[in-house]
């Protein structure tokens, strides 16, 4: 049913609208078989009756329709206002024959009806107007969501489980983080945990012993203070990258048109963890995390090693509610799932839940054909 919503977004129909319809039990195929006259006075436009019933123009490709509206947050971008919005075209379709996203800009239906005004007023939405405002709500919303990623470690009781130490090196090198700023600094080096430019001394040669990094890599007394060290050193990268949440667009067609490899992403929500290596001490405890549902699947290795504490360790096996930070690799399409293999930066436990009150036209777009979202099955076979 909610595919119906999505096919008539991408035929130019207003949201609510397009949700109404299909409240009520129509398809786009049923709504094909009824004629213009008919559909106009059910409160289709006559320009949107003829696109589906005459096929007057193409529908706008549905990943460019998800990314269109994923990157405006779902909102009008003159207004900002998270309402009824419809996707319409800079460049009159008839004129340029172009559903390039450059071409498609969120409106609400007011300043759409102004977007088809002309007239002679200087506040009049001409194109050179809308391009400059949809250029701006861009970097607004990725500003937005940057701002909500920052935020999510906020509750007290909120934990790093994990950090992919080397990777993010690595980054925190790519980036330019000075973590010379970074807390602890001064005292991680004259402990001889670091180097004078703040990177990690090899950390089998650290000064500890090895009953106490036997289970986890920071298990003695200074390990609190590189957790934190990390941590900040993580919330310095996370202002230098734009995430996709993908709590708001958790159905197949949104995650193929923004998923690519390469683009970095947070999840939140139930995961399956599973030791695949056999091995519960040392370096290499090698474990798979997944969540699965609604067919998609999100799926990563880590070696639970470098967990920050024992009990980061046990949240992470089994069944465990947490936020992922991954960078996707590969995203494969089989018969009935979709998947992402990713690379998991880091988890955090007990953090803020990004949905609550968030686009509330995504919640009906988005969610797929299914009715579940958290249906979790954990079948063991499955992991070897
Ligand atoms: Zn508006
Ligand atoms: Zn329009």
């Amino acid at each position: 049913m909610k595919s119906t919503v999505r096919a008539l977004l991408q035929r130019g129909v207003p949201s609510d609208f397009a949700n109404n319809i299909a409240s009520i039990g129509y398809t786009l195929d049923k709504l094909k078989q009824i004629n213009t006259e008919k559909l106009v006075e059910m409160g289709f436009s006559q320009e949107t009756a003829d696109i589906i019933n005459k096929e007057k123009r193409p529908p706008i490709p549905s990943n460019v329709l998800n990314k269109v509206l994923y990157e405006s947050n779902y909102s009008c971008c003159i207004c900002k206002k998270n309402k009824e919005i419809i996707v319409h075209h800079i460049v009159p379709w008839e004129e340029s024959k172009s559903h390039h996203e450059d071409n498609l800009v969120v409106l609400c239906l007011e300043h759409h009806g102004e977007a088809h005004t002309k007239h002679e007023l200087s506040l009049n939405l001409t194109r050179e107007r809308l391009l400059h405002a949809k250029r701006q709500w861009l970097e607004e919303v990725k500003e937005i969501n940057k701002n909500l990623i920052l935020d999510l470690p906020k509750p007290a009781f909120s934990f790093f489980d994990y950090f992919n130490i080397n990777r993010l090196c690595e980054l925190f090198e790519q980036r330019g983080i000075n973590l010379c700023e970074l807390s602890n600094y001064d005292y991680l080096f004259d402990a001889g945990f670091i180097n004078k430019d703040g990177s990690f001394k090899p950390i089998l040669k650290w000064n500890v012993s090895s009953r106490d990094i036997k289970y986890y890599w920071i298990g003695f007394f200074e390990g609190t203070y590189i957790n934190r060290y990390i941590k900040d050193g993580f919330q310095s990268l996370l202002k230098k990258m734009d995430p996709i949440i993908l709590n708001d667009i958790w159905n197949k067609s949104q995650i193929e048109a923004l998923i690519t490899p390469g683009v970095f992403f947070v999840v939140q929500g139930a995961f399956y963890f599973k030791n695949i290596s056999g091995k519960y001490g040392g370096i290499g405890q090698q474990t798979k995390g997944y969540r699965r549902a609604n067919g998609i699947r999100i799926e990563f290795e880590f070696d639970s090693w470098y967990c920050n504490s024992s009990s980061s360790k046990s949240h992470l096996s089994g069944r465990s509610v947490i936020t992922a930070y991954c960078i996707s690799r590969s995203v494969i399409k089989s018969e009935n799932e979709l998947i992402v293999f990713c690379t998991v930066l880091a988890i955090g436990n007990g953090f803020e839940n990004i949905t609550n009150g968030r686009s509330f036209i995504s919640q009906y777009v988005y969610k797929d054909e299914e009715e579940e979202l958290d249906e979790m099955d954990f079948d063991e076979h499955e992991i070897e």
